[in-house]
């Protein structure tokens, strides 16, 4: 845990999100500014800045609850088709450094991303 992410802070329920999903590895929450009709967050609830970071430490049962939540929110608001998306560093726009995967859906989403 990190005191001042503010990641963390939704896992510690300091700050409110609009959850849709929480258990022991993760929690899942709609963005604040969505980029389509459903975008939710997917995090660990370990503190990590990026996905190398989180990968390098062997977290793989944080790993693969992150890919099933991913797949269960992707499948629930996106019968037709989803999108999972993680952003690392400068070049990809990361904004907030705790790992976090985007899940987008409710529109045709287009190919390649910006
Ligand atoms: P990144 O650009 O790092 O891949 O994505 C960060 C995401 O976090 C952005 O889509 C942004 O809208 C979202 N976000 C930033 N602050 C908050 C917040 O306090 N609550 C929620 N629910 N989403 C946030
Ligand atoms: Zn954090």
């Amino acid at each position: 845990m990190h005191e001042d992410c503010l990641f963390c802070k939704i896992v510690r329920k300091d700050i409110n999100a609009k959850e849709v999903l929480r258990d022991e590895h993760v929690v899942a929450f709609h963005d604040l500014n969505p980029q389509a009709p459903t975008h939710v967050l997917v995090i660990p609830t370990v503190h990590a800045e990026h996905l190398s970071e989180f990968a390098a430490q062997g977290n793989a049962a944080a790993a693969d609850r992150l890919l099933s939540a991913a797949a269960e929110i992707g499948k629930q608001f996106g019968p037709n088709g989803y999108r999972v998306v993680i952003n690392e560093g400068r070049d990809a726009g990361q904004s907030v450094f705790h790992l976090h995967a985007h899940v987008l859906a409710g529109r045709p989403l287009g190919w390649p991303p910006g």
